[in-house]
């Protein structure tokens, strides 16, 4: 872990401005490509865990969020079963397709709503916008990466070259 410098540890990172609680920090995982393999293709990576201070009223806004998201997806995946049981399907047929139809026609909106709405309703950044955090910054400059990446991805590049020019 590099030696976050990180000031304001006791503040929240979501609203700035209340205290914040041990028990509410939300906590993500960072990865740094190793290397890239070719068989299997992939990568080697590691990974770290970091805590992002967060206050209690800040952790209900994205629990409540997330909350709302699964009632949304069992709401849409109950009608398209119905829809779908219309036809000729058997029962396990017509649960998985409704299933992935739904992973995909709400999986895709809700990360949007997460990226782009929620700042605007809420006021707080998403949970999982944290690339401002000081710790986290200091850590994507160096090459870590936010997300585990898709072995196919770009960034899994990204990442190495990253690594290779700050290491000059
Ligand atoms: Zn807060």
């Amino acid at each position: 872990m590099p030696n976050g410098a990180t000031t304001n540890a006791d503040t929240c990172f979501y609203c700035k401005s209340n205290p914040s609680n041990t028990e509410c920090a939300y906590k993500h995982e960072l990865y740094l490509i190793q290397k890239r393999t070719i068989i299997p293709y992939g990568y080697k990576a590691s990974s770290a865990e970091i805590e992002i201070p967060r206050c209690e009223k800040c952790a209900r806004k994205h629990d409540r969020f997330g909350g709302g998201y699964g009632i949304v997806f069992v709401i849409i995946w109950a009608l398209l079963f119905f829809l779908i049981r219309q036809g000729d399907l058997s029962f396990w047929q017509a649960s998985l397709g409704s299933f992935f139809t739904t992973l995909l026609i709400v999986a895709v909106p809700y990360w949007l709503a997460n990226t782009y709405l929620f700042k605007m309703i809420t006021g707080i950044p998403a949970e999982d916008q944290i690339q401002e955090y000081p710790q986290v910054k200091e850590m994507l400059e160096v090459g870590w990466l936010k997300d585990r990446p898709d072995p196919s991805s770009s960034s899994v590049e990204e990442s190495l070259e990253k690594q290779q020019r700050t290491e000059k």
